[in-house]
């Protein structure tokens, strides 16, 4: 089979900003060759088995060489693979985009261009400036500000004629001659300047002056780069039209440590709200097998006329079964459904099935106060949940009826990344870390270890319900919130009302 390059721009900083060609191409690559600018997050949406390449700087160390990057892409292609050369922005504004092309044109290698949103544009529309407007600019002018050849120099004298918004791309470490290069060859020195660092991110920091005070304005900010330049009085926009650093969660980072398959709601929400949800799964759902008493109580569903629901895993666990084992929906009809809330219920819906009960508080104990008042001696409960689950349930039902519990899954440790997570905890950069359960806090503990606790003594915990805050404080952790509702959005809620 033949290869093929796909030279795709992934867009500035948020990882959405990417099309919808560029994620498709993404998601059946076998190779992706990605830099620096690129959001990670947009590498969570691969394969498994596709093989990730980093030719970024790396710290210390010298971004690998251009000729190595085309060879590589070559190379991979020659192999036979799809080949993704991701870039941030687009790849033919300063991405070097064009020299890959013309090798792999040389080498006769199949290749497809992706474009994706530049930074020097939608960089500028995440911190609140349009780039042209009718009233301040009617053409913009994208230019390099690494000038480190000085035969190369600018023709400063056109430019500081130009009328259109200027934005320089790489200019962080000649702001200060460009500044003088354009108050000297005419521009006026009261023209509005923003610096805009990680555009687009949640970390995007933007420092606004004239071309007179711009350069001590950002030295004092401490800027490093990326960052954008941009000359013009459509900067002043920004005060109206400062969108993004406006939504609630914006700059906030919040950790998830639900299982990654379950992870995706909540993750969403704090996308949605503006801010950074850092992904540390610490359990992993493993459904038990074999597991015959499972595939007898299937069999036998005619003798319970009460299930059970306890959680979302749950739920789609015993469907697949129940599907699997040639039943159906049907076989369920006469039994009364209860569910532990919301999101349980909901996702019952997705097999058809409407839960009967669920209670006000979403917890076992509620479970069987509301079950209390209308089960009879006579009744026969099936409650397929987590081999980890409280006994207080199934030990109070059995006081009063018939009750088989069946575990059909069990939690394992997951795969957060210890080392990432305790790097972002020394620069203090997380404000939150949210826990959905009592065991994303033990094995939370467990990944980090029992030593770096004290990491973690001044961050704010904020927990799903009564028996998760619970296992915090047997920790010797604090509480900082708890939700008011046991679900996401009470969580969700407990962040925006701090
Ligand atoms: N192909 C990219 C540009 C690559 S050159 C694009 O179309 O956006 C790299 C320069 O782009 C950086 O030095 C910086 O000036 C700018 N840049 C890219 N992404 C940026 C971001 N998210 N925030 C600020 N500057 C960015």
């Amino acid at each position: 089979m033949k290869g093929k390059v796909y030279l795709v721009g992934a867009g500035p900083g948020d990882f959405e900003l990417i099309t919808l060609k560029g994620l498709k191409v993404l998601q059946k690559a076998d190779v992706v060759v990605y830099d620096r600018l690129v959001n990670k997050k947009l590498l969570k949406e691969l394969e498994k088995d596709c093989e990730l390449i980093y030719v970024g700087k790396k710290a210390n160390k010298h971004t690998m060489k251009q000729e190595n990057i085309n060879k590589l892409l070559a190379d991979k292609a020659i192999e036979g693979k799809i080949v993704v050369r991701l870039k941030g922005g687009d790849p033919y504004v300063f991405g070097r985009g064009g020299e890959e092309g013309e090798f792999l044109y040389k080498k006769g290698i199949d290749f497809e261009v992706i474009p994706g949103i530049t930074s020097a544009i939608g960089g500028l529309a995440y911190s609140g400036i349009p780039i042209t407007h009718r009233d301040y600019a009617s053409s913009f002018h994208v230019i390099t500000g690494h000038l480190k050849d000085d035969s190369k120099e600018l023709n400063w004298k056109a430019i500081s004629n130009l009328q259109g918004t200027l934005v320089f791309l790489m200019g962080m470490s000649n702001l200060k001659k460009i500044t003088k290069k354009l108050i000297e060859n005419g521009k006026d020195k009261c023209t509005s300047v923003a610096v805009i660092n990680w555009a687009a991110n949640p970390n995007q920091k933007v420092v606004i002056g004239n071309l007179e005070n711009i350069y001590e304005k950002v030295q004092k900010e401490n800027i490093k780069p990326p960052a954008l330049i941009v000359v013009g009085e459509v900067v002043k926009l920004r005060e109206k039209l400062n969108f993004y650093e406006k939504k609630p969660l914006f700059g906030k980072n919040i950790v998830v440590t639900r299982a990654r398959a379950q992870s995706s709601s909540l993750i969403k929400k704090i996308n949605e709200l503006g801010g950074n949800p850092i992904e540390f799964p610490t359990i992993k759902i493993k459904e038990i097998v074999p597991n015959n008493e499972f595939v007898e109580a299937i069999n036998e569903l005619r003798k319970y006329n009460y299930i059970i629901f306890t959680s979302v895993n749950g739920v789609k666990i015993f469907f697949n079964k129940l599907f699997d084992l040639g039943f159906d929906t049907r076989s369920l009809g006469h039994c009364k459904i209860v569910a532990i809330g919301p999101a349980t219920a909901k996702s019952l819906i997705k097999w058809g099935v409407k839960a009967d009960i669920i209670p006000e508080k979403y917890v076992g104990e509620e479970i069987y106060k509301e079950l209390a008042k209308v089960i009879r001696t006579g009744d026969s409960v099936l409650i397929p949940r987590s081999k980890d689950a409280r006994s207080y349930l199934v030990d109070s039902l059995k006081k009063i009826c018939h009750v088989k519990e069946i575990k059909t899954y069990k939690t394992v440790l997951g795969n957060g990344d210890k080392k990432e997570l305790l790097e972002l905890l020394d620069l203090g950069k997380i404000d939150y870390i949210t826990f959905t359960s009592s065991s994303t806090v033990k094995n939370f503990i467990d990944i980090i270890g029992k030593d770096n606790i004290v990491k973690i003594k001044d961050v704010k915990f904020i927990s799903i319900g009564p028996i998760t805050s619970k296992t915090i404080k047997d920790y010797g952790l604090k509480v900082y919130k708890q939700a008011k509702e046991y679900t996401i959005d009470g969580i969700i809620d407990c962040i925006l009302k701090d």
